[in-house]
């Protein structure tokens, strides 16, 4: 029996119910009428959160990961400079991908704890191929402004993670100039991990190379099974896990996309007001913090036992949050409130098991 945890850490986040019971449905065929109706109202709600009319809108077969994969296999050529803000793991990991495509990557980086800034990513080369840059940083629990880089952008494209913001908080990518953007299912959506919604507008998919050195993410071929006409297969898509997102973004909606946002704004602010009481002061940058995901300085003279209380929450009160990573790692917690586990009777339960921990 696999025990009922309350995830609050850095995701997976607990699924909501009705996303539980759609993914126990009985299967459709992928060429099915019905199963094809179904991943076009996925689509047209992933377009709603994502503040874009991009036809091009689709669930990449794969985690987070998968859709920051796509996107610079399919745009990138080898010798293309890609300019990268870098503040923390996520960001790192940006410019590994792009390097393995033969990228020639800039990598602009920040203290971690602080957002990435206009002014210098957009000074890092005269004429750049590819910006990228993480819009909620999830190691480090900070949120980085991405309508002045997308205003001062130039030929380059701008491609965004919003891995851990669509649905914690909002997402314009028409209105701030992003050309191509991906995020996961298992965070503020409240879906299991398994899918990367992706979205790319026409000026990014002219520029698509045109046999990607993958074949399993070639935008190509996807396109000719997600796009409307033709269904042609490519690779089986993922039944369960599109009725499970199907669900997901239909939970956000009828609660309203800013509603959704106001109740991660508000057990967030919550969560945050509670951690400095018990001496737990905060990490991310005053201004730049994210409801969703709230790091928090561990106490020195707790440092050396942290592990073991973070093992107590998980032992003996069914509770899972996250520890630092890189260079944060046994200094930070990373507690998340995202998708089905953003409930102010959340915070209530891990504030008091601390407490009891702790003393
Ligand atoms: C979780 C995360 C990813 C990676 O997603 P996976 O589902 O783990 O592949 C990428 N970017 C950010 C900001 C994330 O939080």
């Amino acid at each position: 029996m696999i025990d009922d945890v309350l995830l609050m850490g850095p995701g997976p986040s607990n699924a909501y119910p009705e996303v539980l019971t759609a993914m126990s449905q009985p299967l459709l065929g992928h060429l099915d009428h019905q199963f094809l109706e179904l991943l076009d109202e996925t689509n047209s709600r992933m377009r709603t959160l994502f503040g874009t009319s991009n036809q091009l809108t689709f669930p990449v077969s794969g985690t987070g990961s998968a859709g920051m994969e796509i996107g610079f296999v399919n745009l990138v050529k080898p010798g293309d400079v890609v300019v990268v803000g870098v503040n923390g793991v996520f960001g790192t990991r940006m410019v590994e991908v792009a390097a393995r495509k033969g990228a020639e990557v800039i990598s602009v980086e920040y203290d971690w704890g602080t957002p990435v800034t206009a002014d210098r990513l957009l000074s890092a080369h005269p004429n750049p191929s590819m910006i990228a840059m993480v819009h909620a940083e999830t190691s480090t629990g900070v949120r980085s402004d991405v309508a002045e880089v997308g205003a001062g952008k130039g030929d380059a494209l701008l491609f965004l993670d919003c891995v851990t913001s669509l649905g914690g908080i909002p997402v314009n990518l028409d209105e701030w100039g992003v050309d191509m953007a991906y995020a996961g299912t298992q965070k503020c959506l409240g879906v299991p991990p398994g899918l990367a919604p992706f979205s790319i507008n026409e000026r990014a998919i002219e520029r698509v190379v045109a046999r990607p050195t993958s074949w399993y993410l070639d935008l190509n071929l996807i396109g000719g099974y997600v796009g409307p006409g033709a269904r042609q297969y490519h690779h089986t898509a993922p039944i369960s896990m599109i009725y499970g997102l199907h669900a997901g973004l239909g939970v956000v909606l009828d609660e309203g996309i800013e509603a959704c946002h106001v109740r991660h704004a508000a057990v967030g602010a919550e969560l945050q007001r509670r951690m400095p009481e018990m001496g737990f002061d905060l990490f991310a940058q005053d201004g730049h913090r994210l409801p969703e995901l709230t790091t928090v300085v561990v106490p020195e003279h707790l440092q050396d036992r942290e592990a073991a209380i973070r093992k107590s929450l998980r032992m003996d009160y069914n509770i899972e949050i996250g520890g630092g990573l890189g260079p944060v790692a046994g200094k930070v917690w990373r507690i998340g409130l995202m998708g089905g586990s953003a409930r102010m009777e959340n915070v209530e339960r891990f504030v008091g098991a601390l407490k009891q921990i702790i003393g």
